[in-house]
Protein backbone atom coordinates (compact mmCIF):
# COMPACT_ATOMS: atom_id res chain seq x y z
CA UNK A 1 0.00 0.00 0.00
CA UNK A 2 1.49 3.49 -0.54
CA UNK A 3 1.64 5.77 1.54
CA UNK A 4 -0.97 8.12 1.08
CA UNK A 5 -3.60 5.29 0.87
CA UNK A 6 -1.93 3.99 3.66
CA UNK A 7 -2.69 7.30 5.49
CA UNK A 8 -5.82 7.83 4.17
CA UNK A 9 -6.56 4.05 5.49
CA UNK A 10 -5.28 5.05 8.77
CA UNK A 11 -7.73 8.45 8.85
CA UNK A 12 -10.94 6.91 7.69
CA UNK A 13 -10.37 4.25 10.88
CA UNK A 14 -9.72 6.94 13.28
CA UNK A 15 -12.59 8.88 12.14
CA UNK A 16 -14.98 6.03 12.64
CA UNK A 17 -13.63 4.67 15.77
CA UNK A 18 -13.93 8.46 16.81
CA UNK A 19 -17.37 9.30 15.36
CA UNK A 20 -19.45 9.90 19.03
CA UNK A 21 -22.89 8.86 19.43
CA UNK A 22 -25.06 11.95 19.15
CA UNK A 23 -28.34 11.60 21.55
CA UNK A 24 -31.07 13.76 21.93
CA UNK A 25 -32.08 13.24 25.38
CA UNK A 26 -35.12 14.17 27.34
CA UNK A 27 -34.99 14.31 31.24
CA UNK A 28 -37.85 16.10 33.36
CA UNK A 29 -37.10 18.73 36.12
CA UNK A 30 -39.03 20.83 38.15
CA UNK A 31 -39.34 24.35 36.95
CA UNK A 32 -39.78 27.33 38.48
CA UNK A 33 -40.97 29.11 35.26
CA UNK A 34 -43.39 26.09 34.86
CA UNK A 35 -45.18 26.84 38.44
CA UNK A 36 -43.16 23.76 40.18
CA UNK A 37 -44.59 21.37 37.54
CA UNK A 38 -42.35 18.92 35.77
CA UNK A 39 -40.97 20.03 32.41
CA UNK A 40 -39.27 17.64 29.93
CA UNK A 41 -35.69 19.07 29.71
CA UNK A 42 -34.01 18.01 25.55
CA UNK A 43 -30.57 18.03 25.72
CA UNK A 44 -28.45 16.28 22.89
CA UNK A 45 -25.09 14.91 23.76
CA UNK A 46 -22.27 13.15 22.66
CA UNK A 47 -20.93 10.13 23.66
CA UNK A 48 -17.67 7.94 23.10
CA UNK A 49 -18.88 4.72 21.69
CA UNK A 50 -15.20 3.30 23.39
CA UNK A 51 -17.13 4.70 26.82
CA UNK A 52 -20.20 2.96 26.19
CA UNK A 53 -22.20 -0.32 26.67
CA UNK A 54 -25.88 -1.66 25.53
CA UNK A 55 -27.73 -3.48 28.17
CA UNK A 56 -30.32 -5.79 27.77
CA UNK A 57 -32.57 -5.89 29.99
CA UNK A 58 -34.73 -9.74 30.19
CA UNK A 59 -35.47 -10.04 27.02
CA UNK A 60 -36.53 -13.64 27.01
CA UNK A 61 -37.91 -16.59 24.91
CA UNK A 62 -41.04 -16.48 26.24
CA UNK A 63 -43.40 -15.21 28.71
CA UNK A 64 -45.80 -15.90 31.37
CA UNK A 65 -48.50 -12.96 29.56
CA UNK A 66 -49.29 -13.92 25.77
CA UNK A 67 -49.55 -9.97 25.24
CA UNK A 68 -46.04 -9.23 27.02
CA UNK A 69 -45.00 -12.36 25.05
CA UNK A 70 -46.31 -10.99 21.82
CA UNK A 71 -45.04 -7.48 22.10
CA UNK A 72 -41.75 -8.60 23.20
CA UNK A 73 -41.47 -10.51 19.18
CA UNK A 74 -42.36 -7.05 17.79
CA UNK A 75 -39.28 -4.63 18.89
CA UNK A 76 -37.22 -7.55 17.90
CA UNK A 77 -36.01 -6.90 14.66
CA UNK A 78 -35.42 -3.17 15.44
CA UNK A 79 -33.88 -4.15 18.93
CA UNK A 80 -31.32 -6.06 16.92
CA UNK A 81 -30.62 -3.74 14.39
CA UNK A 82 -29.47 -1.15 17.17
CA UNK A 83 -27.35 -4.21 18.69
CA UNK A 84 -25.76 -5.12 15.33
CA UNK A 85 -25.15 -0.97 14.59
CA UNK A 86 -23.88 -0.50 18.34
CA UNK A 87 -21.34 -3.09 18.09
CA UNK A 88 -20.07 -2.08 14.91
CA UNK A 89 -19.24 1.44 16.28
CA UNK A 90 -17.70 -0.52 18.96
CA UNK A 91 -20.20 -0.08 21.67
CA UNK A 92 -20.04 -3.08 24.01
CA UNK A 93 -22.94 -5.55 23.96
CA UNK A 94 -24.24 -6.88 27.60
CA UNK A 95 -27.39 -9.39 27.94
CA UNK A 96 -29.05 -9.73 30.90
CA UNK A 97 -31.67 -12.26 30.99
CA UNK A 98 -32.21 -12.71 34.32
CA UNK A 99 -32.37 -15.69 36.13
CA UNK A 100 -31.29 -18.03 32.81
CA UNK A 101 -27.77 -16.79 32.27
CA UNK A 102 -27.24 -20.96 32.94
CA UNK A 103 -28.16 -21.71 29.33
CA UNK A 104 -25.32 -19.87 28.27
CA UNK A 105 -22.61 -21.46 30.84
CA UNK A 106 -20.57 -22.48 28.24
CA UNK A 107 -20.81 -20.03 25.87
CA UNK A 108 -17.18 -17.55 25.61
CA UNK A 109 -19.70 -14.64 25.96
CA UNK A 110 -21.11 -15.92 29.65
CA UNK A 111 -17.29 -17.24 30.33
CA UNK A 112 -16.02 -13.27 29.62
CA UNK A 113 -18.55 -12.16 32.50
CA UNK A 114 -17.72 -14.61 34.86
CA UNK A 115 -13.63 -14.20 34.29
CA UNK A 116 -13.41 -10.16 34.47
CA UNK A 117 -11.12 -8.95 36.82
CA UNK A 118 -12.86 -7.92 40.47
CA UNK A 119 -13.65 -4.51 40.80
CA UNK A 120 -14.48 -2.39 43.35
CA UNK A 121 -18.40 -0.48 43.53
CA UNK A 122 -17.85 3.24 44.57
CA UNK A 123 -21.20 2.17 46.38
CA UNK A 124 -22.15 -1.25 48.06
CA UNK A 125 -24.11 -2.77 45.24
CA UNK A 126 -27.59 -4.06 46.91
CA UNK A 127 -27.54 -7.57 48.03
CA UNK A 128 -29.95 -7.71 51.14
CA UNK A 129 -32.46 -8.08 49.04
CA UNK A 130 -34.19 -10.35 46.67
CA UNK A 131 -36.83 -10.62 43.78
CA UNK A 132 -37.92 -13.05 40.93
CA UNK A 133 -34.42 -15.14 41.66
CA UNK A 134 -31.86 -11.77 41.69
CA UNK A 135 -30.73 -8.82 44.22
CA UNK A 136 -33.43 -6.09 44.02
CA UNK A 137 -33.63 -2.37 43.65
CA UNK A 138 -37.09 -1.60 45.59
CA UNK A 139 -38.05 1.84 45.22
CA UNK A 140 -36.30 4.22 46.75
CA UNK A 141 -38.41 6.59 49.06
CA UNK A 142 -35.68 8.80 49.46
CA UNK A 143 -35.71 9.50 45.78
CA UNK A 144 -39.04 8.71 43.99
CA UNK A 145 -42.79 8.60 44.84
CA UNK A 146 -44.92 5.53 44.00
CA UNK A 147 -44.93 4.34 40.14
CA UNK A 148 -47.62 6.01 38.33
CA UNK A 149 -49.66 2.80 37.57
CA UNK A 150 -51.08 0.68 39.65
CA UNK A 151 -49.38 -3.08 38.84
CA UNK A 152 -50.37 -5.03 41.86
CA UNK A 153 -52.55 -7.67 39.57
CA UNK A 154 -48.78 -8.00 37.98
CA UNK A 155 -50.06 -6.26 34.70
CA UNK A 156 -51.44 -8.84 32.15
CA UNK A 157 -53.18 -6.20 30.04
CA UNK A 158 -54.73 -9.71 27.86
CA UNK A 159 -58.64 -10.36 27.18
CA UNK A 160 -58.33 -13.73 28.68
CA UNK A 161 -56.07 -13.60 31.63
CA UNK A 162 -52.84 -15.06 31.48
CA UNK A 163 -51.75 -17.90 34.27
CA UNK A 164 -48.51 -16.41 36.44
CA UNK A 165 -46.32 -19.30 35.34
CA UNK A 166 -42.84 -18.13 34.16
CA UNK A 167 -41.42 -20.43 31.05
CA UNK A 168 -38.86 -18.52 29.81
CA UNK A 169 -35.35 -20.47 29.07
CA UNK A 170 -33.05 -18.01 27.72
CA UNK A 171 -32.95 -14.80 25.79
CA UNK A 172 -35.25 -14.63 22.37
CA UNK A 173 -33.25 -16.04 19.82
CA UNK A 174 -33.64 -12.82 17.46
CA UNK A 175 -31.50 -10.96 19.33
CA UNK A 176 -27.71 -11.70 17.93
CA UNK A 177 -25.11 -12.17 20.43
CA UNK A 178 -21.52 -11.02 19.31
CA UNK A 179 -18.49 -12.61 19.68
CA UNK A 180 -17.27 -9.74 22.46
CA UNK A 181 -20.69 -9.06 24.00
CA UNK A 182 -20.96 -10.91 27.19
CA UNK A 183 -24.03 -12.72 29.79
CA UNK A 184 -24.40 -11.34 33.09
CA UNK A 185 -27.33 -10.52 35.65
CA UNK A 186 -25.22 -10.00 38.66
CA UNK A 187 -24.12 -6.31 39.76
CA UNK A 188 -20.94 -7.05 40.57
CA UNK A 189 -19.92 -9.18 37.37
CA UNK A 190 -21.47 -6.36 35.43
CA UNK A 191 -19.35 -3.24 37.26
CA UNK A 192 -16.00 -5.71 36.62
CA UNK A 193 -17.19 -5.71 33.02
CA UNK A 194 -17.44 -1.72 32.43
CA UNK A 195 -14.03 -1.16 34.82
CA UNK A 196 -12.18 -3.31 33.09
CA UNK A 197 -13.25 -1.18 29.56
CA UNK A 198 -13.34 1.99 31.26
CA UNK A 199 -17.28 2.34 30.29
CA UNK A 200 -19.14 4.71 32.44
CA UNK A 201 -22.11 5.17 29.65
CA UNK A 202 -24.95 2.85 29.43
CA UNK A 203 -27.77 2.44 26.86
CA UNK A 204 -30.75 0.45 28.59
CA UNK A 205 -33.14 -1.33 26.49
CA UNK A 206 -35.33 -3.89 27.43
CA UNK A 207 -38.72 -5.10 29.65
CA UNK A 208 -40.37 -4.03 31.76
CA UNK A 209 -40.09 -0.76 32.76
CA UNK A 210 -42.50 -0.54 36.10
CA UNK A 211 -40.18 -4.09 37.16
CA UNK A 212 -37.06 -5.10 36.30
CA UNK A 213 -35.74 -2.23 34.18
CA UNK A 214 -35.74 -0.32 37.42
CA UNK A 215 -35.51 -3.28 40.21
CA UNK A 216 -32.54 -5.92 39.05
CA UNK A 217 -29.13 -5.80 40.43
CA UNK A 218 -27.89 -4.55 36.49
CA UNK A 219 -30.71 -2.15 36.04
CA UNK A 220 -31.79 1.49 36.14
CA UNK A 221 -31.71 2.15 40.33
CA UNK A 222 -28.54 0.00 40.29
CA UNK A 223 -26.80 2.15 38.02
CA UNK A 224 -27.56 5.47 38.68
CA UNK A 225 -26.01 4.68 42.42
CA UNK A 226 -23.09 3.45 41.22
CA UNK A 227 -22.94 6.66 39.63
CA UNK A 228 -23.01 5.54 35.42
CA UNK A 229 -24.52 7.94 33.10
CA UNK A 230 -27.27 6.17 31.87
CA UNK A 231 -30.09 6.47 28.82
CA UNK A 232 -33.21 4.76 29.01
CA UNK A 233 -33.98 3.47 24.97
CA UNK A 234 -37.85 4.66 25.74
CA UNK A 235 -39.23 3.13 22.37
CA UNK A 236 -37.07 -0.22 23.18
CA UNK A 237 -39.28 -0.89 26.15
CA UNK A 238 -43.03 -2.43 27.58
CA UNK A 239 -44.69 -2.10 30.23
CA UNK A 240 -46.32 -5.39 32.85
CA UNK A 241 -49.49 -2.63 32.86
CA UNK A 242 -52.80 -3.67 32.48
CA UNK A 243 -55.66 -0.84 31.17
CA UNK A 244 -58.34 -1.93 33.43
CA UNK A 245 -55.80 -0.57 36.52
CA UNK A 246 -55.26 2.36 37.68
CA UNK A 247 -55.11 5.24 36.31
CA UNK A 248 -56.71 3.26 33.52
CA UNK A 249 -55.51 4.58 30.80
CA UNK A 250 -54.07 2.72 27.38
CA UNK A 251 -51.52 -0.22 27.77
CA UNK A 252 -49.20 2.55 25.78
CA UNK A 253 -50.05 5.49 27.58
CA UNK A 254 -49.22 3.06 30.86
CA UNK A 255 -45.86 2.65 29.37
CA UNK A 256 -45.51 6.43 28.74
CA UNK A 257 -46.06 7.37 32.39
CA UNK A 258 -43.61 4.89 34.00
CA UNK A 259 -41.00 5.89 31.21
CA UNK A 260 -42.10 10.22 32.42
CA UNK A 261 -41.41 8.46 36.14
CA UNK A 262 -37.78 7.45 34.89
CA UNK A 263 -37.28 10.59 33.20
CA UNK A 264 -38.07 12.36 36.75
CA UNK A 265 -36.29 10.51 39.34
CA UNK A 266 -33.91 8.12 37.63
CA UNK A 267 -32.38 9.17 34.12
CA UNK A 268 -32.88 10.82 30.58
CA UNK A 269 -34.41 8.77 28.12
CA UNK A 270 -33.69 8.58 24.21
CA UNK A 271 -35.54 6.99 21.16
CA UNK A 272 -33.85 4.32 18.90
CA UNK A 273 -33.75 7.04 16.45
CA UNK A 274 -30.66 8.33 17.58
CA UNK A 275 -28.76 4.81 16.97
CA UNK A 276 -30.59 3.41 13.93
CA UNK A 277 -31.63 7.20 12.09
CA UNK A 278 -35.20 5.73 11.54
CA UNK A 279 -38.71 6.96 13.45
CA UNK A 280 -39.37 5.68 16.91
CA UNK A 281 -40.42 1.99 17.22
CA UNK A 282 -44.23 1.82 17.76
CA UNK A 283 -46.11 -1.12 18.79
CA UNK A 284 -48.81 -2.18 16.16
CA UNK A 285 -51.44 -1.36 18.55
CA UNK A 286 -50.87 1.62 20.09
CA UNK A 287 -53.56 3.39 19.42
CA UNK A 288 -51.39 7.46 20.17
CA UNK A 289 -50.30 8.57 16.65
ZN1 LIG B 1 -51.56 -11.72 29.41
Amino acid sequence: MNRLLFAASLLATFMLSAEPLKLNTRARTLSAVGGGKYEAVLRTVQWDPKKTAVIVCDMWDDHWCKGAAGRVGEMIPRMDEVLVGMRKQGVFIVHAPSTVTDFYKDTPQRKRALAAPFAKTPVPLETKTERWGTCWLYPDPDREPANPIDDTDMGCDCKVKCKIEPPWKRQIAGLSIGDNDAITDNGQELWNLLAARGITQILFLGVHTNMCVLGRPFAIRQLAKLGLNVVLVRDLTDTMYNSQMRPFVSHYAGTELVVQHIEKYWCPTITSTDLVGKPAFRFREDPRR
